[in-house]
């Protein structure tokens, strides 16, 4: 039977972390999607359950390579994001962020969709307005090894300005702060998989420089009701805007409660755990923390998962691959 009042969605990147949330969200909702990966970072496990779902399909492809496809919005969520997986391959990086940006708008303008870009709070660097609003212009390094990242991000975020203004797309676009929560890939480097799996298997917790840099915690449910809020909302409002829970946390905090609660949900090794401290990586942000007044006025969005309780089911979830 013929799906009539969902629209034809698509998502890059729907086989990653975000992305595969996101696929089930819409589905959830009654639309169609059509996910597309060439599955860099992305699994598919993550989109394993839904397959047999007659409204959802996979097309395995690069979106450096333009894509001609039927649509009615477009979520633009490829890109490698963890810094081990985006520094792997930095050209890639950069040509994923920019190249990747002009096909899919290229796509939203021949079929006329509303395009919704992931952007992040990497554009705002290391930032020296604390907490950052979306009218700080950030503090970034052009030639370090973040910024195949950031300048890319940056970069995506000109075009979908330029194709606004020149072209007249509608473009909404979404600075998302730091997210967590399952499907996370298990070897991504990234803090919260990186100290749960480590407090999982009794190793040390490295934190990176003294621990005292701050970050704030969204739980992907909540990132991804961002997320479609944003795209349904009216045509005038493109953002950018800040999507992420705006409680800060040093990273010795999250460290010491990951030990807690690994320890609490009764794994044999968690107890052995112990905090050690390694180099911290260059150009590594020392603060982070999302103003999300704008989201909360213009989305009526206010993420409701605290970090604890996002945390048990990261938990439960890595526990299950180990
Ligand atoms: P992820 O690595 O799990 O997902 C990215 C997906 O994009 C993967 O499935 C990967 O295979 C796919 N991909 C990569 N290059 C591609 C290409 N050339 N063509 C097609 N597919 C490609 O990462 P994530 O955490 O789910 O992030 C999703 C998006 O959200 C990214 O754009 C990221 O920059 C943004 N973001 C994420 C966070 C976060 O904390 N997770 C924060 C800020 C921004
Ligand atoms: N970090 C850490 N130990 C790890 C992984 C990361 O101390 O095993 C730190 C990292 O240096 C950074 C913060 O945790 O200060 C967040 O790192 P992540 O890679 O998750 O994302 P970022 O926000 O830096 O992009």
């Amino acid at each position: 039977m013929k799906n009539l009042s969902g629209k034809r969605i698509v998502v890059t990147g729907g086989a990653g972390f975000i992305g595969s949330h996101l696929c089930e969200r819409l589905l959830g909702d009654g639309h169609e999607v059509l996910c597309v990966d060439n599955f860099y970072t992305g699994r598919r496990q993550n989109i394993a359950h839904m397959v047999s779902n007659p409204y959802f399909e996979v097309l395995r492809h690069d979106i450096c390579f333009p894509l001609y496809v039927e649509c009615d919005e477009i979520y633009n969520l490829a890109c490698p994001a963890s810094p081990v997986h985006y520094q792997f391959d930095p050209v890639q990086t950069t040509k994923v962020s920019v190249h990747g940006a002009i096909n899919m708008l290229g796509l939203a303008k021949r079929v006329k969709a509303k395009i919704l870009q992931a952007s992040t709070s990497e554009v705002y660097g290391d930032p020296k307005v604390h907490p950052q609003t979306e009218d700080y212009w950030g503090n970034v390094n052009p030639i370090g090894l973040r910024s195949c990242y950031d300048e890319g991000k940056r970069c995506a975020e000109t075009l979908f300005f330029d194709y606004f203004r020149q072209h007249r797309l509608r473009i909404k676009v979404a600075r998302i702060f730091n997210t967590y929560g399952p499907r996370m890939h298990p070897n991504d480097g990234r803090v919260v998989s990186n100290f749960i799996m480590q407090a999982l298997r009794g190793e040390e917790i490295t934190v990176y420089g003294d621990g005292s840099q701050t970050r704030s915690f969204c739980y992907v449910d909540d990132l991804v009701d961002g997320l479609v809020r944003l795209m349904d909302s009216p045509d005038d409002f493109t953002g950018p805007v800040n999507l992420g829970n705006p409680v800060e946390f040093t990273i010795l905090q999250l460290a010491e409660l990951v030990i807690k609660m690994v320890a609490s949900c009764l794994m044999p090794h968690a107890s052995r755990s112990k905090v050690v401290f390694k180099p911290l990586p260059s150009d590594d942000p020392t603060q982070r923390q999302p103003d999300i007044t704008l989201a909360k006025k213009k989305l009526g969005w206010d993420p409701t998962v605290q970090l604890e309780k996002g945390l048990v089911k990261t938990i439960e979830y890595f526990s299950s691959l180990t």
